[in-house]
Formats: C-alpha cells, structure tokens, sequence
C-alpha cells in the first residue's frame, strides 16, 4: 500500500472545510458497518509488534493472506530486530519473495531494524512521532502497530480500501491519505478510529470493490452518496 507522510507532523481533528454536503450519518454508518463486521481481529498473523510491524510492511500491494503464507518461516529465522539488521539480504529477498517488491521490502525491514538497534535498543517505539521516523514506515503502517498492538490511537489507519470507501460514503472529498485520516479523526472519537478503519477496510474487501462496487448488495446502499444506480 503507498503510503505518504510528514514525520512528526501534528494532525489537527478539524475536517477539511470542502468535506462533502452530503455526508450521511456517521453513527448510523458506525452501527451498521458494526453489525456487518462484528470480528475486529487483524488479518495480519503476529505475536510481537516486531512481528506486526514487518508484517504490516510486507502487506504492501499483497494480500494479508499471502503475508501470512511467508510469515511463519520469517519470524522464526529472525526473531529479534537485530537478526533482521545483520540478515543476508539475498537470503531475506528470498523468503520475502512472493509478497511482491521485495527488494525495496527488505531493504526497508533492514533499515528500519538497525534504526531500532541503533535508537530504540531493538524495541518497536510506541510513539507515533518515532514510528514515523522508521525507514519504510508512514502514518498507515504506524497506526496499524499503534492501534493493534499499544492499544493507542493517535490516527486513522488510511489504506487503499479506506480511502476509496470513506469517498464514496461522502465522509471525505480528498485523495490525499494524510487528509483523508484527518477527515475521518474529526467524524469519530479517538476509542473508535481503529474500529471504523478496520471495518471499512473489510467493506472495501467484500463488497465496495475497486472497479465495480456491489451497490445492489449493499446494505449501506440507503445512506450512500456513492451507490450507483443498476446497470
Ligand atoms: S453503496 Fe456501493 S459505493 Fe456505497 S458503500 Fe456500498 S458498495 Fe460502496
């Protein structure tokens, strides 16, 4: 998934003045989609926020299903930071291989180990400002850590699925991920962002497809500025 992101930057839970006129409900939206997917459980297999984090780098352009394919045989050849910033990289290439972009992925896993060696004594920081500062890590990959993992909630997590929907939902007009987040920060409290995210990242999955969204199956169909009318 691309990311974008200012280190360190603050986000303010004002929404973008030019958010749609028509957006609908919010919590009625919140309370359906929460009957739709009541399961809050991370697709991305993990015992560790080392874990959730490479694994969550990994997922990048590839499904959870095929991280969770290459996971296993990765965590157990290195299981601490330091064993990924001192790893062979052809060797890390290879097990990596089949999610896709792998070398930039394992160059990215190995910068981003050394810097917690070298800044974080091999620990995966809680703070969203130092999670940031992490080679191949932006605001999207950050959150999933912070949310998953710490339980904290500093942000939305913005991927391509919670982009595309949150438009179409009218809950954002942007593109740009770091102003869709902020939208969405502003629509919802804190305690409830990861939830949101998360279930609206499985509509994306299931039902608001990419290229042709199943309107007629939808049961957020009523509320949605988006639908589209029958073919
Ligand atoms: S009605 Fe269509 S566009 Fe709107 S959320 Fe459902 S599938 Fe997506």
């Amino acid at each position: 998934m691309a990311e974008g992101g200012s280190p360190g930057r603050r986000y303010s839970r004002s929404p973008s003045p030019d958010r749609s006129p028509g957006t609908p409900p919010v919590a009625e939206l919140a309370r359906q989609l929460e009957a739709l997917y009541p399961d809050l459980e991370i697709t991305l297999d993990h015992g560790s926020a080392l874990e959730l984090l490479v694994a969550t780098i990994l997922s990048a352009q590839c499904t959870d299903a095929r991280v969770n394919e290459v996971t296993p045989a990765l965590f157990a050849r290195y299981p601490t930071a330091e064993d990924y910033a001192s790893a062979d990289a052809e060797e890390l290439q290879a097990l990596i291989r089949r999610t896709g972009f792998y070398r930039n992925k394992a160059r990215h896993i190995q910068q981003m180990a050394a810097r917690l060696v070298a800044r974080h004594g091999g620990e995966v920081p809680d703070r969203m400002a130092e999670l940031v500062e992490l080679p191949g890590v932006a605001r999207k990959t950050a959150n999933v850590v912070l949310s998953n993992w710490f339980g904290r909630h500093e942000g939305v997590v913005v991927d391509t699925h919670v982009k595309r929907v949150a438009r179409r939902l009218g809950l954002t007009r942007e593109t740009d991920p770091n102003r869709v987040e902020r939208d969405l920060m502003a629509l919802l409290p804190p305690d409830r962002w990861r939830s949101f995210a998360w279930r609206l990242i499985l509509h994306g999955r299931s039902v608001c497809h990419a290229r042709k969204p199943d309107c007629r199956a939808c049961s957020l169909e009523t509320l949605c500025p988006g639908a589209r009318p029958p073919e």
